[in-house]
């Protein structure tokens, strides 16, 4: 298939476009590179053999997508565009709704001019309501706390809609759960701008010298360690759960939902445990007081995607800690070194 896909120059984008190749598909990646390099480009040619088209744009340009859509005869799209810092979506939300939201209307639309109507969404655990009951299905409370996670709820429910309004979309939503990890080859990896806030690219960034030590937010948690524990997945398996995605879509109409994550929550001091193991140096860290809006612990119900899909995760926290260490350690300055 020929697959339009937004935001593909990106972290999650770019791996699933190798993946795509891999799997004999035709990726077609169109991102604004507002928080992607170009250089990303040459790695999936290094990696696959194969350069996709690429058009650097804006998924709010209508006439681009259309003219895109048309051009290179996309059967289906994988839709990652979008911004993503929980943070800055608190203190600029109308840019969130503009970029996630709107950009999202503008897509759909492009695609129904020209007649594409297969959808595949990133969205986020970020949708569910804060809670105790674990682990997370897809029926789960709906309550996103920042605009962020609100911005992609939105677009949920818009996809919804659109179905109901005509039965021949098929429109599946993949709420990931934390995406961490690199491609196995170190070259292709998370490249954030800035001192990263998640916990994974902050430890590799320790562990290569450029942070110095590692500020684990609450140890007062009713966890069994009291450190946060969140459902890390490797954004290898992610990537797969893509292609199985668009699998399952394809020809098939109607509104999917499916988690994505492994089913098994880890704590901030098991992560760190494992990532000294991978990179074989003691990292040092230091108890903080909890991030405010973090929750103790959560993670998936990915019973759905397996049943539905056939796909599970294979890859283990130890191969996400080692493929993170590989790449950070071959390219400490990400894609511009
Ligand atoms: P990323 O920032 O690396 O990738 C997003 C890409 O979209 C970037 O290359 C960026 O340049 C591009 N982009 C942003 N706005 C655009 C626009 N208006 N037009 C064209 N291109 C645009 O992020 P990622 O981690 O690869 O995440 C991909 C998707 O998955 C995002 O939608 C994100 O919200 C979602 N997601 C990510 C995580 C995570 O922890 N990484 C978790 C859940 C969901
Ligand atoms: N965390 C931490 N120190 C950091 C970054 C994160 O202790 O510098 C903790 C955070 O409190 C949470 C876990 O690591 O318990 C995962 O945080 P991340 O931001 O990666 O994911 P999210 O909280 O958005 O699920």
């Amino acid at each position: 298939m020929n697959i339009l896909v937004t935001g593909g120059a990106g972290y999650i984008g770019s791996i699933t476009c190798v993946q795509l190749i891999e799997a004999g598909h035709r990726p077609v990646i169109l991102d604004s590179l507002v928080n992607a390099k170009a250089a990303v480009l040459g790695r999936i040619a290094q990696v696959s053999g194969i350069q996709p088209s690429f058009m650097e744009g804006d998924v709010r340009n209508k006439a681009l997508l259309v003219q895109v859509l048309h051009d290179h005869k996309i059967d289906a799209v994988i839709h990652f565009a979008g911004l993503k810092a929980v943070g800055e979506s608190v203190d600029h939300p109308l840019r969130y709704y503009d970029n996630n939201v709107q950009g999202t209307l503008v897509l759909i639309d492009a695609m129904n001019q020209v007649g594409v109507k297969t959808l595949v969404f990133s969205s986020s655990a970020t949708v569910y309501a804060p809670s105790h009951d674990m682990p997370l299905h897809e029926a789960s409370v709906k309550g996103a706390s920042s605009p962020y996670g609100r911005s992609k709820w939105m677009v949920e429910e818009i996809l919804a809609d659109v179905v109901a309004s005509d039965p021949s979309w098929s429109m599946t939503a993949l709420r990931y759960f934390n995406p961490v990890g690199a491609h196995p080859s170190g070259l292709m990896g998370e490249d954030p701008q800035g001192v990263p806030n998640n916990l994974m690219p902050f430890i590799a960034q320790l562990a290569v010298g450029q942070r110095s030590v590692l500020r684990v937010f609450g140890n007062d948690y009713e966890t069994p360690d009291g450190t946060g524990v969140r459902d890390y997945i490797h954004v290898m398996d992610l990537a797969d759960g893509h292609l199985a995605a668009l699998q399952h879509a394809h020809g098939r109409a109607g509104h999917h939902v499916f988690n994505l994550g492994s089913g098994q929550g880890h704590s901030v001091l098991e992560m760190l445990a494992t990532f000294a193991q991978a990179c074989g140096k003691s990292l040092l860290h230091e108890f903080a007081p909890r991030r405010s809006g973090d929750l103790a612990a959560f993670w998936a119900d990915a019973s759905l995607a397996e049943k539905v899909l056939g796909w599970r995760v294979r890859r283990s926290l130890q191969a996400m800690c080692e493929d993170t260490w590989r790449w950070q350690s071959q390219n400490p300055k990400g894609y511009t070194s």
